[in-house]
């Protein structure tokens, strides 16, 4: 096992990965929605991993829901930078991490583009549910339950 650390720029969310699958078995996805698109995020993830988000100031966070409002966008207020994306699938948290937030970003694989854009939003959730981190915990240090 092997835990993969990455943050926004100053520090307010960290995510932590913890897998026993290498970076280099995990290709990065440039996702073509427009909010992505715009920040140049490139997703990673396996269902193999558990994904730990902790949070520093959650009154310094934006939770963001784009388009079909069924992903949750892990913003910093303070300083702009996208580390990770939810989605709650029947109360059973997913996620992925943005590749360009973790320390060791030049460790995975060459990125490759995905057209998730004009999916029906139940298939977008089919494929999170398939390609996903299958485990989400959020320790948010003030407890409001994130
Ligand atoms: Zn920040």
């Amino acid at each position: 096992m092997a835990t993969l650390v990455g943050s926004c720029y100053c520090g307010n969310i960290t995510v932590n990965v913890t897998t026993d699958v290498k970076p280099a078995e995990m290709t990065p996805r440039l996702c073509d929605c427009d909010f992505c698109t715009a920040h140049g995020i490139e997703w990673v993830s396996t269902p193999n991993a558990a994904l730990e988000i902790e949070i520093q100031n959650e009154a310094a966070i934006n939770l963001y829901s784009q388009g079909s409002e069924s992903a949750r966008f892990w913003i910093c207020q303070r300083c702009g930078v996208v580390p990770a994306v939810t989605c709650d699938i029947e109360g059973h948290r997913k996620g992925a991490v943005n590749k360009r937030a973790m320390i060791d970003r030049d460790a995975f694989p060459a990125t490759e583009p995905v057209s998730p854009k004009n999916l029906p939003p139940e298939e977008k959730k089919a494929r999170w549910d398939n390609k996903w981190i299958d485990t989400v915990t959020v320790k948010d240090c003030w407890d409001v339950g994130l």
